[in-house]
Order: C-alpha cells, then structure tokens, then sequence
C-alpha cells in the first residue's frame, strides 16, 4: 500500500489495480478519522498502516459515498472495535440494498443494514466530524459527499472527479456515476471552497483546482 502525507493532518492511502484506489486517515485530538476504506482485501493493509504511522486509535469511519471500493473494508476495520461510521442518509438506502443505485438495475448489499449511521442532524444540516466538514455533491450517487479539511485547506473529493496524471480535472468514472450534468454541476464546490488541494479517490491529487473548474464545466456540461 503506498502512504502519502499529503498535508500536516492527513495521509492518503491507495493501491493500484488498473486504476488507483484510495481513502484517506486524518489526525484529530482523539484518534483517528478514516474516509472511506477501499476495497475489501486492503482492511490489513490499512490497519497495519495505522500502527506503522502512531495514527490510532481509529476513532470512525465517514464515507464518501456507498460503492464497494469505498466501503468494502468496513467489516474488517471495525472486526475488533465498534467504531461508528456515517454517511449522507440520501446514499444509506442504496448502499444497504434497499433500492438499486439509479444507474444500476439491481440493489445490492454493500454494508449491513443498520451499520451507518446519518450524518444529518434533527435540524436538517449535516454534522462536522472532527475537523472535517460535509459537503452534499450528488451526481456521481444520489448522497455523495466531499470533506474540506479547513485548518490543511484540502478538499477530499470521493469520486466527484477523477483527473489526469498530469493533474487535470476529469470526470468522475461515467460507468458508475448516475448522473453525469449533476455531477459535473456538483464539482463547482471547488470553487465555492477554493481549497489549495483537491485530493481524489482515483486519480492524481490538484492543486487550486478552482482554476481549472470552468473550463472543465464548459466541456462536460452538455455531454
Ligand atoms: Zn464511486
Ligand atoms: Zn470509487
């Protein structure tokens, strides 16, 4: 697994199967905050990390969105510990099998029905986790997040984009986002945060991607 310190409280982790997968561990007073886990065979790998870097304890676990490369470690993070994990309650149905994703034509199980808990407050916004706060940019799925780590400046963008190896915005996978134009309209969040690091699931990490927002709007936009 490689480790990247991509800011003074967060490390990004990924592994390479034709394509990058990643979840990032960020620093907080009393642990531990993971974004999402990858693929189900990087549970190891991901808490042997924990132990190599003095992270721990894990504290909890938020997820970006349901996908199985971002929830499939879940059962083996929390194995020995019931940690909580949260995410959107707009995404919760469709990772629990209730309705199928709307791209898809099948529901399927990703979690266990009754395991994430709503970042939702009774007041309608949505909880900060630590120094991390949520952002709603459906598209890619109905309840996809963002997390903006304010004190780093670093936007953790889920699959709302991929980009180049070069470091130019691309769209999110069109093979598993259900709506494209939403997705595409959802990343102008770049420019509202105008974060100095976007860091991204499948893809090379972008600095002040604001700068490149429009241009890659104007493209994508009508497709
Ligand atoms: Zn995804
Ligand atoms: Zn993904």
């Amino acid at each position: 697994m490689q480790v990247r310190h991509i800011s003074p409280n967060i490390y990004k982790l990924s592994i390479w199967i034709g394509l990058p997968i990643s979840l990032w561990a960020v620093k907080e007073e009393d642990g531990l905050t993971l974004v999402d886990t990858g693929i189900k065979q990087m549970g190891k790998g991901i808490l042997k990390e924990i132990d190599r870097l003095k992270l721990g304890p894990l504290q909890r676990i938020v997820l970006t969105h349901g996908h199985p490369d971002h929830t499939g470690a879940i059962e083996r993070l929390r194995a020995d510990r019931n940690i909580p994990v949260y995410a959107h309650p707009l995404e919760i149905p469709y990772m629990e099998g209730e309705a199928p994703y709307p791209d898809k034509k099948k529901a399927s199980v990703l979690v266990r029905p009754g395991l994430v808990q709503s970042l939702e407050k009774a007041d309608g916004e949505l909880s900060g986790i630590g120094s991390l706060k949520p952002f709603l940019t459906p598209g890619h799925t109905p309840g996809h997040l963002v997390f903006y780590h304010q004190e780093d400046d670093v936007l953790l963008g889920g699959d709302l984009f991929t980009s180049s190896r070069k470091g130019k915005l691309r769209r999110p996978i069109p093979l598993f986002t259900a709506n494209m134009p939403l997705a595409v309209a959802s990343g102008s969040i770049v420019k509202l945060l105008q974060p100095e690091l976007l860091s991204l699931c499948h893809g090379t990490d972008i600095r002040q991607p604001h700068k490149q927002y429009d241009i890659y709007a104007e493209k994508w936009e009508k497709k």
